[in-house]
């Protein structure tokens, strides 16, 4: 039995809410930077094939290193990987992973990091500066090791029932592994409000508190723990909690689904879209009166799958949502990720994966994979009902590039309709050229979650810096108010699909900046119904007014919370 008190003291940790909600759980905690892992065990009789795969990892990783040998980056870089060459080959090394995986009985990621997290401490305890800048080296060849195993893709064991995640970082990707088994709660020290990784969690209904330093030396596997999601913060549990916990979860279970969506007409006046990522939540999408899917993210629908897909896999998966939108619009976002998720590793990550290789830069940049999606979304239009939107466009140049690929193989294809092509504007650059966007689009989306991040400079992955993600800033607001009423000149749609579109708080003012349709997350869809249809627009009109004079955020965020208690309190529209 885990004590509720560590060292000692009921321990509480505060960290940020993004994912509101109270769980109680068994910590686990999950480690690897590009393939996540976390401990767990395997079968007898399964040793010989993991001890057989750690081999086959090894041998990959050793013809990176000659390779990267005869062919150096740098002129000095040939030494360092001859040293890591020698590390990854000592049989020591080998030979200790191989036997805690027979013994143990665990998966080769956790071998490996059972034995380098040994030797790691050993060095780095060391007096010696070489044996301590030999512990970097180590980490250095293991982590090519762990990319590696990566590489296979096999897929993550099941998590345990009633497991809270715990995990410096959790990636958007391992989320989504864990959707047959879901966490009931994650902490992290790092990923802000608008990380990916939270918004499935809020999706899904999963607490989460961010921003807890040191995460993984606070809690150990096993460690009960009660997340309060509401509040951001984190104790340790006694065993009594933990149980009326679970009993608690169990009765709510069986009370809460009856009745959740009583109202599901349409709004007069709006269109309400959901975002969507993975085309088993189309159904319930639109019978909780979705008009259609506003946004697919693609790169959502092949969980365990890594690198591209392969054209007939995403086919099915694309057509799938077609049939299941049964003659609805789907909105198929094209692959959103970056080189780092895609590749095998090999080669030195990108320093800034957001401003780097990724979105439409990666596939224009990786012309015939992307073909393959394009192709695969093409196919799947038999009825006409989906349309494509493009991540991250940074201007006509763009746009006028995939189109061309677009017009290309649809050229090739017979009995198939041409979809309407989107914009997603999250880039300064595209707010600003936006009426010339508008000739080379039939719809804009406004991802605000990126908008936000790109305007003002600030990683929407960092927790440290959450302060400075300010979606009132005057910025933000001038460029969503240019965007739609350039828009709207034009006679085309604009849709509002990141966070800010989903949150109650956020809606009334965006309505008085003009925003008529808007694609939000599945959980969202019956609170921005219920806003939508109580908001008297003029009214919500002449705050936006008000606000649109204000030169700081906090002095926007003030007059909002003054307007809205002033003139809708019934909806209490706070800022949780
Ligand atoms: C956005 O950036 O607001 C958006 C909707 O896309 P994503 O969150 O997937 O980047
Ligand atoms: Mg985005």
């Amino acid at each position: 039995m885990v004590s509720p008190l560590k060292d000692g003291l009921r321990a509480s940790y505060a960290g940020r809410s993004v994912s509101h909600g109270r769980a109680v759980g068994r910590a686990l905690l999950v480690v690897g930077r590009k393939r996540q892992f976390f401990h767990a065990e395997i079968a007898k009789q399964s040793v010989d094939a993991e001890i057989e795969r750690f081999r086959a990892a090894v041998t990959y990783a050793s013809l990176q290193l000659e390779a990267l040998i005869a062919k150096p980056p740098t002129p000095n870089a040939a030494d360092i990987f001859d040293a890591h060459l020698l590390i990854l080959e000592s049989s020591s090394l080998l030979d200790a992973v191989a036997e805690v995986i027979r013994t143990d009985l665990v998966t080769a990621e956790w071998a490996l990091k059972t034995v380098t997290d040994k030797l790691v401490s050993s060095q780095r305890a060391s007096a010696d500066v070489h044996l301590r800048q030999k512990a970097v080296d180590i980490e250095d060849v293991a982590e090519r090791v762990s990319n590696a195993l990566a590489g296979e893709r096999s897929a993550l064991p099941p998590l345990p029932p009633n497991t809270v995640i715990v995990a410096t970082e959790l990636l958007p990707s391992t989320m989504m592994e864990f959707s047959g088994t879901p966490p009931v709660a994650i902490i992290t020290e790092r990923g802000g409000w608008t990380s990916h990784t939270f918004i499935l969690a809020r999706e899904s209904n999963i607490p989460a508190v961010s921003g807890i330093k040191r995460v993984n030396r606070r809690f150990d596997d096993g460690d009960l723990v009660i997340v309060d999601g509401d509040n951001g913060f984190v104790t340790f549990a006694s065993e009594e909690e933990f149980e009326r916990s679970i009993k608690d979860r169990a009765s709510r279970g069986t009370a809460s689904t009856a009745g959740a969506e009583a109202d599901d007409s349409a709004v007069p006046a709006f269109r309400l879209y959901v975002n969507i990522d993975s085309s088993t939540k189309i159904t319930k999408g639109l019978e909780r009166g979705a008009l259609g899917i506003g946004l697919l993210r693609s790169e959502y629908l092949f969980p365990g799958i890594k690198g591209w897909p392969d054209e007939e896999r995403q086919f099915r998966e694309y057509a799938a949502a077609a049939e299941a939108a049964d003659g609805r619009e789907v909105r198929i976002r094209t692959f959103d990720f970056d080189l780092d998720q895609v590749s095998f590793g090999g080669r030195e990550p990108e320093k800034n994966p957001a401003l780097g290789m990724r979105a439409i830069r990666l596939g224009l940049a990786r012309e015939q994979r992307f073909r393959t999606q394009l192709r695969a979304i093409l196919r799947a239009n038999t009825k006409g009902n989906i349309s494509i939107i493009l991540p991250m466009v940074a201007g006509v140049q763009d746009i006028k590039q995939v189109r061309s690929l677009i017009d290309d193989e649809f050229s090739r294809l017979d009995g198939i309709q041409f979809p309407k092509i989107g914009a997603m504007i999250e880039l300064p650059s595209a707010v600003l050229v936006i009426d010339q966007i508008l000739k080379n689009v039939d719809f804009l989306a406004i991802g605000t979650n990126d908008l936000v991040q790109y305007t003002l400079g600030v990683d929407r992955d960092d927790e440290m810096v959450a302060d400075w993600y300010q979606s009132l800033h005057p910025a933000i607001l001038r460029s969503i108010s240019r965007v739609i009423d350039a828009a709207k000149a034009v006679g085309k749609p604009t849709s509002l699909c990141g966070e800010m579109g989903g949150s109650a708080f956020y809606v009334p003012l965006l309505v008085g900046l003009g925003a008529e349709e808007f694609s939000v997350k599945l959980s969202s869809l019956s609170t921005i119904r219920r806003i939508l249809r109580s908001l008297d627009r003029e009214k919500a009109a002449e705050i936006a007014r008000v606000v649109m004079e204000l030169d700081t955020t906090q002095a926007v965020e003030d007059a909002l919370v003054a307007a809205y208690r002033t003139f809708w309190p019934e909806l209490q529209l706070t800022r949780t």
